[in-house]
């Protein structure tokens, strides 16, 4: 069974690869254009990669033919890229995913879609259940909204099988850590693991819907294998809230030592305050547990 994994060569791209090979004899294709993403994160996998563009057409459609299913993680992640450069958001995020889903619509496979809580944006309600009303604030977030309306428009125009997944913040091995972009978690134990100071924008009160890479995988793949497929986007996280602060406090507890935190201005296009309602995951994949934060920040160090 062919499943591609476009930017199968980012963090979630290449766990996802990972946990894919150690549950089936897949056979895997990665198509990245390295962008982001590195080919040292697929090394030892038995994975077949296409540096490309999910801009490209005919690369898309050539990497795409004969797969049963396509997870499509490709994208210019990141509010921040997309306040700098929202053009280049906007294309990859959705004429990308408008090209994927051309090619799946010609071959057949099945699609999944990364989307991003980044569309909840300025509705203040708290857990976010899938049926709020989306209030993007940055070019990001208007990006998902689009790639996952078009992924469900196609699904009822057309009858393409595909599931969209709301990520929250994820974190773990191979996210990475140390560039302008990098999220919160890997800059802050990169910084912490080498004596550096850990920035936070704002009062460090905002607060994020942590999940720890395995347990995404984890649901991704049984998606994988089921050929999950509905009308509605899915939380992908398990609904709890941990402030920035206290993400520091946990990780001076692992360390052992204080942390030295520096407060600069809060971003703009960031949101105040995320966390899922995961009703809907929870139903789906009961066997799939939530890691502890403590637990997946182990795990990050002893990676990092
Ligand atoms: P990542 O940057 O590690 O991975 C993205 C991959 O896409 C990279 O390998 C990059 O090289 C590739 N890519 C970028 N533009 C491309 C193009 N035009 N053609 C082909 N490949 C291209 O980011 P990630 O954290 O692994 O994110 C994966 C997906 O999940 C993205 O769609 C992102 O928007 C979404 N997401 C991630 C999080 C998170 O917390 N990591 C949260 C919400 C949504």
């Amino acid at each position: 069974m062919k499943v591609v994994v476009t930017g199968g060569a980012g963090f979630v791209g290449a766990n996802l690869c990972r946990e894919l090979l150690s549950r089936r004899d897949y056979e895997v294709v990665v198509l990245d254009n390295l962008s982001t993403g590195k080919l040292s994160n697929l090394d030892g996998l038995d994975v077949e990669f296409r540096k490309g563009s999910v801009l490209d057409p005919v690369a898309v459609a050539a990497t795409c033919a004969g797969a049963e299913s396509i997870v499509h993680l490709a994208a210019v992640p990141a509010v921040l890229r997309s306040i700098e450069n929202p053009r280049r958001s906007h294309e990859t995020n959705v004429t990308g995913t408008m090209t994927v889903l051309e090619a799946a619509r010609e071959s057949g496979a099945h699609v999944i879609v990364a989307s991003s809580s980044s569309v909840y944006g300025r509705n203040p309600t708290l857990p976010k259940t899938p049926d709020l009303v989306c209030l993007p604030s940055s070019p990001y977030a208007v990006s998902k909204l689009a790639a996952e309306s078009y992924a469900l428009a196609y699904q009822s125009s057309f009858g393409l099988e595909c599931c969209v997944f709301r990520f929250f913040n994820i974190f773990g091995p191979l996210q990475a850590p140390n560039h302008a972009y990098a999220a919160v978690i890997p800059s802050f134990v990169f910084n912490a693991l080498h004596g550096l100071p850990l920035t936070i924008y704002g009062d460090g009160e905002q607060s994020r819907d942590f999940t720890f890479i395995g347990s995404v995988v984890e649901i991704l793949a049984e998606a994988v294998a089921s050929r999950m497929s509905g009308i509605r986007p899915v939380n992908l996280a398990f609904g709890t809230r941990t402030t920035v602060n206290e993400i520091v406090a946990v990780l001076s507890d692992l360390l052992g030592r204080p942390l030295d935190v520096r407060y600069r201005p809060p971003r703009p296009g960031d949101v105040r305050h995320s966390q899922a309602e995961p009703g809907v995951l929870t139903k789906l994949f009961p066997r799939v547990h939530p890691v502890p934060l403590a637990h997946g920040l182990v795990r990050t160090i002893s990676w990092l």
